[in-house]
């Protein structure tokens, strides 16, 4: 066993070959078992009764094991070890998607803090913005640009949100600078486009750092998960929302999402090489109004290339001159990008932000017309700018 400074000083790459992997070798096997039970032996009814009491109340199993996968699962709490381990932060806790797992934190939040009050930075994702917006989960939700959080604030104000890049124009925010203005209150940051390869927001002071697990961390587009880290007292109080709710992540997905995390910085850094490139190419077409990327003109007011973000990753949007129509164009008949939603996949995405991922948000915050989103995979770039070529002609 590795000591602890060895960890915490091992390079991101080598946390993603090993994280959540400390088990394994006691149990005397390589690769990370699935555990598909849906209940657990019980030794006894006080110890089965104790580590069921334990678990319900946001703590780990005890001696009277996992008792029932709705509370507790093994292959799912190694992918959360690796996760935390990657983000920083004690814990993680595991759910169903991405959207499962915001609305836990958020109704944790409720339960804990000072009120129902929510505070959103926008933009945000558009099912994060139509969830707040809806006050489905009791709570009411002030939205407001970064420079407004410390005004929007109200006495019973439980959680601050937030997302950076944010989905879809890239927006970069300054977590310190909403984590001040939050003051008291507790931040959620959404480091779903930038990974914990190109930022960690718990070092920023995120009190929770979200993911939905379905983009980079899975990175083939085959499962749906979503996950929060945390530290242990926030852990302790999203595990019982989790288990009440029953919203935990399947034990496959869990192998399968643990199993592409050796991977993930290889593959964030050889997507965003692509995206970057095709971020410079884009910006010099005549069709496009504008290019939203890290790393192109305007992209960084805040100067949190290197400070924040370590890289401007692999997510880029465009306005096109011809608004809708040409987007209509860019969007359908692409030969490598694939007309869908979602995104962070080893194959390359492209949609229309209004009509599909942002189409529930108010229309004064839903994007431009003109603007598509790529998703940019491992093909090779050229291949990928001759079909853009093609889309924009
Ligand atoms: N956050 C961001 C930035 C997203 O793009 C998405 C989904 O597209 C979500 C959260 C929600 O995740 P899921 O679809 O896994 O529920």
């Amino acid at each position: 066993m590795l000591l602890d400074s060895a960890v915490s000083s091992a390079s991101v790459d080598t946390r993603a070959v090993h994280a959540g992997r400390d088990d394994l070798t006691d149990l005397g096997v390589h690769a990370p078992p699935l555990d598909l039970s849906s209940t657990n032996p019980l030794p006894d009814i006080d110890s089965g009764g104790e580590s069921y009491e334990a678990m319900a109340t946001g703590r780990h199993p005890t001696e009277g094991g996992a008792v029932y996968a709705r509370l507790w699962n093994p292959t799912v709490a190694r992918f959360e070890r690796a996760i935390a381990e990657l983000e920083g932060t004690d814990e993680a806790v595991a759910f169903a998607s991405g959207m499962a797992a915001l609305s836990a934190a958020v109704t944790a939040a409720a339960n804990r803090g000072a009120g129902r009050h929510v505070v959103a930075v926008r933009p945000l994702y558009g099912g994060t913005d139509h969830l707040l917006a809806s006050g489905m989960l009791g709570v009411e939700t002030t939205f407001c640009s970064p420079d407004e959080v410390a005004s929007s604030l109200r006495p019973d104000t439980c959680l601050v949100v937030m997302e950076t890049p944010a989905n879809p124009t890239l927006d970069l925010v300054d977590i310190a600078a909403v984590v001040a203005a939050a003051g008291e209150r507790p931040v959620l940051v959404d480091n779903t486009f930038a990974t914990p390869v190109l930022q960690n927001p718990a070092a920023h002071g995120a009190a929770v750092v979200l993911h939905s697990a379905t983009k980079y961390l899975g990175g083939h587009g085959d499962v749906v998960g979503g996950v929060v880290a945390v530290n242990a007292d926030w852990a302790t109080a999203i595990r019982p929302v989790r288990a009440i709710t029953g919203g935990i992540l399947h034990p496959l997905a869990a192998y399968l999402l643990h199993r592409g995390l050796p991977t993930l910085p290889l593959r964030v850094r050889a997507q965003q090489a692509s995206a970057a490139e095709l971020a410079v190419r884009l910006a010099d077409h005549p069709a496009v109004r504008r290019v939203y990327y890290p790393t192109a003109e305007g992209g960084d007011p805040r100067g949190l290339l290197g400070r924040q973000l370590r890289g401007p990753g692999a997510m880029l949007s465009v306005d096109l001159l011809g608004g809708f129509a040409a987007a209509q164009k860019l969007t359908t008949g692409r030969h490598w990008f694939t007309h869908a939603v979602s995104l962070g996949g080893v194959d390359s995405l492209i949609q229309h932000p209004a009509s599909l991922t942002h189409r529930p948000v108010a229309p004064d915050a839903r994007p431009g017309a003109g603007i598509v989103r790529l998703s940019v995979g491992l093909e090779g770039v050229d291949d990928l700018w001759s079909d853009l070529e093609d889309g924009l002609r």
